[in-house]
């Protein structure tokens, strides 16, 4: 259908689904924008942060510059905050502020105000943290990021804001990538499975309810995939690979009801994102069916011109952009993109229908967030946050994640009463257990982080009793105490175990970049003294990515990932360490063995073959020091009796397959079954392995539990060399842990 013919349509649609409500948010969106002039509607397209209504001195509302925004240049929306989070009470008087400001304009249309809260509401003093995306792909539990984002969404909107810039659904196949921990990991299957999940949790209630608020997918698209892993730099990618592994998340996303969309702010084969028409009106559009708001990312309208070099002006910047697709540009410091767009659509430089266009789907989602009957805080959101409820969420959540890597002799969990040194530059740090988007962007700022944040070594104290817990650490990740050999090796003489606690303190986006993914050479130097004692070590590993520990890993005798897991991370650390809980996280990436060996796990066949000459070959090309989907738990559990309803599929039908999992220790336990496939041979060369579905159970010591996937032809598809994502006849594997069995796919 031409677009000319597509408002008219969707107004008849709207009508008739409206006929008994009124009219629909559509409809008034429509009807308002009528009454628009070119300003007011280039006004709503323009985004700015708070920094450029505020005051330097404080940080309050600065009401000149405030009038001079919403009253002349009559912006449409504000982000972010100007530098750490806020209290509650802060945030209703800044969004009143605002409000009120935008009540005094000719049509008084109100604010929509945007923050990231990336893992919890990052910019509310005392709002819950929760793991980052990474530890909650290592959950594998989607009721869980359904919980974790309703309080996200309930905290954001008690504060005062009704839109999230989340979740993050771009695929984290890099893990140099400074922004992997906001990632779900490396496989397909995971990120559209817990984001489409993510975004229905935040938006389902209805965008009125007090309850929900707009999500945001994040960053459309192949922003993960930079060639360098430095943040917003060049993906040089072929579309076959954008479309298998990168498209998947956003188009699930889009079913799921996302509202709005994030652009990513590097350029795909030498064209930016953000000046792609390809992009964000062919595909975005036009083929993935989104019907809501494109917005920029920071600045990167302008950057067109400042940084990629395509547009040999800041005019022709704004014209590509809004021309691509954009309707709303994070400008986000200035003003300049409305006097630029303004005389872009006066020289004709963009169409009059294309900012109509961006303006209505603007005021749709203000009327659908309900914006228009009640723009200020909510008094019925307002109970909503910091319900004493959340910190189990956090507990739960964080304790889900850890992710039990090696335990050697069982040296875990530990024995009663044992006494163990706490020593590692993460020991008494709490940024170093959150990481980005934690009160602050970089989540540096201890000071910020509620009161009642621990340690892990405070944690372990409490679990352990304090006789029992000494410590080298100091406070402060860098100090160059934490470093300090000679006082571990003598504080080592009395205890029977080191628990050395090493990984990376917070960092986020560009600063967090890493020209090497190994370990700190102190944090080396001091896993390899901790062995010298002849202890046993505990290596607890609090980061975002996964940081090199090949040399030192044979010399620990436990390595527990935890992630940056939020709140409760030290809590969750020392409940798995001391057996308080059964660990049952599962690795959502492959855990590199070395820079150059970064296979993932969903490689292709010619990956698994090392080949020196034909006789030297080996099948070990996927090599990592520990697998994707790797976990160890403190009980065994054992797959049987792989059933298949039948070996045939045919057409669109449908087939189960069952596998019968026996909890065969003596502890119980949660663990997540996974059901990869692999296809015999294809069009193009298959995977090695895709997973394709996966179920969390629980199961008491000595039970046995059935647990069935049914599969049809989607299940199984891939993108051929036609960008057709299609299912090909032939001999599929499927396995579960050890259990295999082979079916036939025909397409009648
Ligand atoms: C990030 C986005 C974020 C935006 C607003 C940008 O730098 O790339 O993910 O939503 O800032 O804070």
């Amino acid at each position: 259908m031409k677009k000319s013919c597509l408002i008219p349509f969707l107004l008849l649609l709207s009508n008739v689904l409206s006929a008994q409500k009124g009219l629909s948010d559509l409809e008034k969106a429509y009807a308002l924008l009528q009454k628009m002039t070119l300003d007011e509607k280039i006004g709503q397209m323009t985004q700015v942060t708070l920094g450029v209504v505020s005051k330097p001195e404080d940080g309050a509302l600065d009401p000149g510059a405030l009038t001079r925004a919403i009253d002349r240049y009559k912006v449409g929306s504000i982000l972010n905050v100007t530098n750490h989070a806020l209290t509650i009470d802060q945030w209703h008087t800044i969004i009143t502020q605002i409000q009120d400001e935008a009540k005094k304009t000719r049509l008084q249309i109100p604010i929509i105000y945007g923050l990231d809260a990336i893992h919890g509401q990052t910019y509310t003093l005392n709002a819950t943290l929760f793991p980052q995306n990474i530890g909650m792909a290592a959950t594998r539990d989607t009721e869980l990021a359904i919980a974790v984002t309703k309080v996200t969404a309930m905290e954001l909107r008690a504060s005062g804001v009704r839109w999230n810039f989340a979740p993050v659904l771009d695929c984290g196949r890099q893990p140099l990538w400074s922004r992997f921990p906001e990632t779900y990991g490396e496989d397909v299957y995971l990120g559209k499975t817990l984001g489409a999940a993510v975004i229905k949790a935040y938006e389902e209630d209805g965008l009125r309810n007090p309850t929900a608020v707009a999500s945001c997918m994040k960053h459309f698209l192949g922003y993960s995939a930079s060639r360098t892993g430095k943040d917003r730099t060049p993906i040089y990618m072929p579309e076959i690979e954008m479309r298998e592994y990168y498209l998947p998340q956003f188009r699930a996303a889009i079913r799921a009801g996302a509202s709005t969309v994030m652009i990513n702010s590097g350029e795909i084969n030498g064209t930016p994102v953000h000046a792609s028409k390809y992009m964000l009106t062919d595909v975005l559009r036009k083929e993935l069916g989104f019907q809501g708001v494109i917005v920029t990312d920071w600045e990167d309208v302008i950057r067109l011109h400042t940084r990629h070099k395509v547009a040999p002006t800041p005019l022709d910047a704004v014209a590509m952009a809004v021309n691509a697709g954009v309707d709303m540009s994070m400008v986000p410091m200035d003003f300049s993109f409305f006097d630029l767009l303004k005389e872009a659509v006066r020289k004709g430089m963009v169409p009059l229908s294309r900012i109509d266009d961006a303006v209505k789907r603007i005021l749709t989602l203000k009327y659908r967030l309900g914006l228009f009957d009640h723009p200020y805080p909510e008094e019925a959101a307002t109970p909503n946050f910091g319900r004493p409820e959340y910190q189990a969420i956090a507990l739960q959540a964080a304790r889900e994640a850890m992710t039990l890597l090696q335990n050697q002799d069982g040296i875990l969990p530990l024995a009663r009463n044992s006494r163990v040194l706490v020593a590692g530059p993460a020991a008494q740090s709490i940024s170093a257990l959150n990481g980005c988007w934690s009160y602050t962007w970089q989540g540096k700022e201890e000071n910020w982080y509620p009161a009642d944040s621990k340690t892990l070594l405070q944690a372990l104290r409490d679990k352990m009793g304090a006789a029992n817990v000494s410590t080298t650490s100091v406070p402060g990740f860098n100090s160059p105490g934490n470093y300090d050999t000679a006082a571990l090796n003598q504080a080592a003489t009395t205890s029977d175990a080191i628990i050395l606690c090493l990984g990376e303190n917070a960092y986020a986006e560009s600063p967090g970049n890493t020209a090497d993914l190994a370990l700190p050479a102190e944090q080396v130097a001091l896993a390899k003294a901790a062995a010298a004692t002849g202890k046993p070590v505990i290596l607890v590993l609090t980061e975002g990515r996964p940081r090199l520990i090949t040399e030192i890993a044979p010399l620990m005798k436990g390595i527990l990932l935890a992630y940056w897991s939020g709140k409760k991370t030290a809590e969750a650390v020392s409940d798995v360490l001391t057996g308080d809980y059964n660990p049952n996280g599962r690795l959502p990436f492959s855990y590199p063995r070395s820079m150059g060996e970064m296979v993932l796990y969903d490689r292709k066949p010619t990956e698994d073959v090392r080949e020196i000459f034909n006789s030297d070959m080996t099948m070990d090309g996927y090599r990592p020091l520990f697998p994707f989907g790797w976990g160890l738990s403190y009980t065994d559990f054992e797959y049987s009796g792989l059933h298949l309803s039948g070996e045939q599929l045919k057409g669109a039908g449908s087939l189960t397959v069952s596998v019968s999992v026996t909890n065969k220790g003596s502890r119980d336990g949660k663990h997540t079954v996974e059901l990869y496939s692999r296809q015999h041979y294809a069009s193009i060369t298959p995977n090695m392995r895709r997973l394709r579905a996966f179920k969390k159970i629980f199961l008491k010591a000595g039970e046995s539990k059935t647990v069935n996937f049914s599969l049809d032809r989607n299940d199984l598809a891939f993108v051929n060399a036609a960008m057709k994502t299609v299912t090909e006849p032939g001999a599929f594997d499927l396995m579960i842990g050890t259990q295999k069995a082979t079916i036939q796919y025909s397409a009648q």
